[in-house]
C-alpha cells in the first residue's frame, strides 16, 4: 500500500459537480488499496472574492483578520469535499491547516511553515480515513491563523508529502502538466514528460503559474516527487524530479513570461564605491524584492542603475527611491510598468553554447527591443516591451523548435 497526497486546486473544486467528481476520483485512489491525504484549495475565486470583501469594509486590511477571512475559502472546500466522499460510502474527515499542524511563523499573508506536526492526519489515514486537509493555511508559532501566500496550497501538499512521507505529491490542476510554454499563448506548447527541480524553480519564479515556487523550494530540499496533472483526464502528466533522474534532458525545457514586474531607472549615479550598497539597502529593508540588476560604465564619472520589481511593489517602492535619489546625488528616477520578462530554462544550456545567441536572434529578427538581459547556467531573461510579450514567447518557442522536442543534449555532450 502506498500513501498518496493529492491536491485540487480551485478550478477542480469550482462547483459542486465538480467537487463531487473530485470525490469520485479521490474514492477510487483509495479503493485502489492507497491511503490517501488530500489538500483542498478554495473553490473557484473565492480568494478573490474574499480580498474584494475586505476591501468593501477597510482600506487596509488588518494582517490578522484578512488570514482569519481567506482561510474560510479552504474550510468551505475541505468540508463540501469530505461530505461528497462520505456519501460515497468512504470514511473522510476533514483538517484546518492547524488541526493538520501545519506551524508558520507570524508572517501574516506569507507565512512560512516552520514545522508540520502530522500525528492527527497520520491517525486518520491509520484509521482508514480518507483525510482531508484545507490548503494555504496554518497556524503561527504566537497561536494565530496564518497564509502562506497566494498559491499555497501547493505548499501545504507538498509539506504534508513530505511529513507523511507520502511516496507521491500529486498536484491537480486545470492544465495537464508543465508545458515548453504556457499553452494559452502558444498553440504549440508541448507538455514535459520531466522536469527538474532546479528548471522547475527558475520556471516558477519568473512567472509560470502552475506550481508555487515555495512549493518547489520544500520539495528540492525534502525531496518529495511531483506529478502535475489533470482533473478532468486520467494520462499521466508532468514529474518534476532530482536532475540526474531526468531521462531525456533536454537543452531546453521551457519559457515563462511574467508581466507583473516593472522597471526602475536611477539615472546618472555619481560612480563611487559604496553606491550601489546605499541605494539596494533601503530597499532591501522595505522588504522590496529587486532582481535583474544592471549598471552600465560610467561615462564623465555618472553611470544609470536599471532593476525589476514586483509591480505592485512600486507603490512604496516610490517615496524611497525619491530620497535616495537625493541622498546619492543622483539625476533622478524613472519608472515603467508596461514590461514583461520572458524567461528560457534549460539544465542543458550549461554545456550547449549558442541558445542566448538563437533567442537574441529570434527578438532581433521580430524587431523586438530588449531592454534588460540577465542569465543564470541554466536561465536566459530578457526584459521586453510589455505589448511584445506574447510575440516574443512564440518567435523565441519557435526558434527554439521546443514543440518538435529536438533540442535533445547528447549523451556526454
Ligand atoms: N486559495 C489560495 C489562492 O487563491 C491558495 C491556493 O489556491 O493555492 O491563492
Ligand atoms: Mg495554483
Amino acid at each position: 500500500m502506498s500513501l498518496v497526497v493529492q491536491k485540487y486546486g480551485g478550478t477542480s473544486v469550482g462547483d459542486p459537480e465538480r467537487i463531487r467528481r473530485v470525490a469520485q476520483r479521490v474514492v477510487e485512489t483509495a479503493e485502489g488499496g492507497d491511503a490517501v491525504c488530500v489538500v483542498v484549495s478554495a473553490m473557484g475565486h473565492t480568494t478573490d472574492e474574499l480580498i474584494e470583501l475586505a476591501a468593501q469594509v477597510s482600506r487596509d486590511p488588518h494582517p490578522r483578520e484578512m488570514d482569519m477571512l481567506l482561510t474560510a475559502g479552504e474550510r468551505i472546500s475541505m468540508a463540501l469535499l469530505s461530505m461528497a466522499i462520505n456519501d460515497l460510502g468512504h470514511n473522510a474527515v476533514s483538517f484546518t491547516g492547524s488541526q493538520a499542524g501545519i506551524v508558520t511563523d507570524t508572517t501574516h499573508g506569507k507565512a512560512k511553515i516552520v514545522e508540520v506536526r502530522s500525528a492527527r492526519v497520520r491517525e486518520a489515514l491509520e484509521e482508514g480515513k480518507i483525510a482531508i486537509v484545507a490548503g494555504f493555511q496554518g497556524v503561527s508559532t504566537a497561536r494565530d491563523v496564518t497564509t502562506l501566500g497566494r498559491g499555497g496550497s501547493d505548499t501545504t501538499a507538498v509539506a504534508m508529502a513530505a511529513a507523511l512521507e507520502a511516496d507521491v505529491c500529486e498536484i491537480y490542476t486545470d492544465v495537464d502538466g508543465v508545458y515548453t510554454a504556457d499553452p494559452r499563448l502558444v498553440p504549440g506548447a508541448r507538455k514535459l514528460r520531466q522536469v527538474s527541480f532546479e528548471e522547475m524553480l527558475d520556471l516558477s519564479a519568473n512567472g509560470a503559474g502552475v506550481l508555487a515556487l515555495r512549493s518547489v523550494e520544500y520539495a528540492r530540499t525534502h525531496g518529495v516527487k511531483l506529478h502535475v496533472r489533470s482533473s478532468f483526464k486520467p494520462d499521466e502528466g508532468t514529474w518534476v524530479v532530482k536532475e540526474e533522474d531526468v531521462l531525456e534532458q533536454a537543452i531546453v525545457s521551457g519559457i515563462a513570461h511574467d508581466t507583473g514586474e516593472a522597471k526602475v531607472t536611477i539615472r546618472a549615479v555619481p560612480d563611487r564605491p559604496g553606491v550601489a550598497g546605499r541605494t539596494f539597502r533601503p530597499l532591501a529593508e522595505a522588504g522590496i524584492n529587486v532582481d535583474m540588476i544592471v549598471q552600465n560604465t560610467s561615462v564623465a564619472g555618472l553611470a544609470d542603475i536599471s532593476f525589476t520589481l514586483p509591480e505592485s511593489d512600486l507603490a512604496r517602492a516610490e517615496p524611497i527611491l525619491e530620497q535616495l535619489a537625493r541622498a546619492i546625488d543622483a539625476e533622478g528616477f524613472t519608472c515603467e510598468r508596461e514590461i514583461a520578462k520572458v524567461s528560457v530554462v534549460g539544465a542543458g544550456m550549461r554545456s550547449n553554447p549558442g541558445v542566448a545567441a538563437a533567442i537574441f536572434e529570434a527578438l532581433a529578427d521580430e524587431g523586438i527591443n530588449i531592454e534588460i538581459i540577465s542569465t543564470s547556467s541554466i536561465r536566459v531573461s530578457c526584459v521586453v516591451p510589455a505589448r511584445d510579450a506574447e510575440r516574443a514567447v512564440n518567435v523565441i518557442h519557435e526558434r527554439l523548435r521546443l514543440a518538435d522536442n529536438v533540442l535533445l543534449q547528447a549523451d556526454g555532450v
